[in-house]
């Protein structure tokens, strides 16, 4: 295992890091113990970071962490948990205090390394959520020493990220980065570097997508026995930037992979990952890269938003439900806005790749609707 400087922290931590949200239903419903042996396999692989939060798997993978944490050394583990209103439901900053807390008598442990205000989409929630008094119940939980460390953990666009790093709140961000979105998010991960802030990167496989589609993502193998999932692990794992590389494991040969995937690794190179970005956006001549210049609709819609939707249903391969997960599922965007464009054409005069970004909006809404009523 490698084991890196988490910004300025102090600490550090593996490479690879456990992530506690993709254990199996039939598992968690039944049999905690069985789950708890998956992490406890983790841990004898020389994995020290764990990832765990309330709600994960039907609101059990804290339990499962409780189990596998009273047979390691506490000493020797960063355990991590998180909240947000739009998570959590918490209100005031009492109520954040409460769900830190929580998560601690939860965990089985008397304080938490690693705590994320949670999912920020962008920095405008990132706002709404300080002015509630989340942050500052934060730093009053770590000045009483239920937490070590202040983290965030965004969806945000990479601009959005750098505004909320420069905060100074945050001593690690977590970051759903992988080889299907890392164009999105190099500044987040640019400004991480330049403030000390130790990175750690959650959905390396994007969702299930890199190995759905092997053929089309062999370009980030090494070698011809490489799978594609592994050569997505290691993809995260080579940035220098980031520390912690997550991966949900269900089952103790999910562990093996993410910790074999970083053998002999290498850093990735500026050229590798330009030849990356390039093979992605010629693959699909039309791909968004996601770069933002579009930016200031008049109708308001987040136009870099819905041509990223779009590009995962090409990956996919017209996959309407690809568009549904990513627009709907996980970011709560209603497809119906694409319905509402002005055909002003603004966004189309800057869009640096040249898209019919009006004729995508059109289909986007037509699958859309159809998908979701049918
Ligand atoms: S063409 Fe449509 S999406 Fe583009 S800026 Fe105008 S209203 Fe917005
Ligand atoms: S300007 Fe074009 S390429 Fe850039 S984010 Fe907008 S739609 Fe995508």
């Amino acid at each position: 295992m490698i084991y890196k400087e988490f910004g300025h922290t102090g600490e550090k931590t593996s490479l690879i890091g456990c992530g506690g949200m993709r254990f199996r239903k039939e598992e968690y419903e039944n049999d905690l113990d069985k789950c708890a042996d998956v992490v406890l396999h983790a841990y004898r692989r020389g994995i020290n970071y764990f990832d765990s939060a309330p709600l994960y798997c039907g609101d059990h993978s804290l339990d499962i962490f409780k189990r596998a944490i009273s047979q390691m050394d506490r000493s020797k583990i960063y355990i991590t948990s998180k909240a947000s209103p739009e998570n959590t439901g918490e209100k005031t900053q009492d109520d954040m205090l409460r769900s830190i807390e929580n998560s601690i008598k939860r965990l089985g442990v008397d304080y938490i390394d690693f705590f994320h205000l949670w999912c920020v989409l962008d920095f405008d929630m990132f706002v709404r959520y300080e002015k509630m008094g989340m942050l500052k119940a934060m730093m009053k939980a770590k000045e009483r020493g239920l937490i070590k460390h202040i983290n965030i953990s965004t969806h945000a666009s990479g601009k959005d990220i750098e505004k909320m790093l420069e905060t100074g709140y945050f001593e690690g961000v977590l970051l759903n980065y992988n080889a299907t979105n890392f164009i999105y998010r190099q500044e987040g991960l640019a400004a991480a570097k330049r403030l000390g802030i130790g990175v750690i990167t959650m959905n390396p496989l994007g969702g299930g997508l890199i190995p759905r589609n092997p053929e089309f993502f062999s370009f980030l193998k090494e070698a011809a026995d490489d799978t594609v999932a592994k050569a997505a692990i290691r993809f995260n794992a080579s940035h220098p930037e980031i520390n912690v590389v997550l991966a949900g494991v269900s089952c103790k040969e999910e562990v093996d992979q993410a910790v074999n995937a970083i053998e002999n690794l290498r850093p990735v190179t500026a050229d590798q990952l330009d030849n990356i970005k390039k093979h992605l956006t010629s693959h699909f001549n039309s791909m968004c890269t996601l770069c933002d210049y579009c930016k200031g609709c008049p109708a308001g819609i987040p136009v870099s938003k819905f041509m990223d939707t779009y590009n995962q249903y090409m990956i996919n391969g017209n996959d309407v439900s690809a568009m549904d997960n990513q627009l709907v599922n996980l970011w709560d965007i209603p497809h119906t806005l694409a319905g509402s464009c002005l055909k002003c054409g603004a966004c189309e005069r800057k869009c640096t790749q040249h898209l019919p970004i009006i004729k995508r909006l059109q289909e986007i809404y037509e699958k859309m609707e159809a998908y979701h009523n049918k």
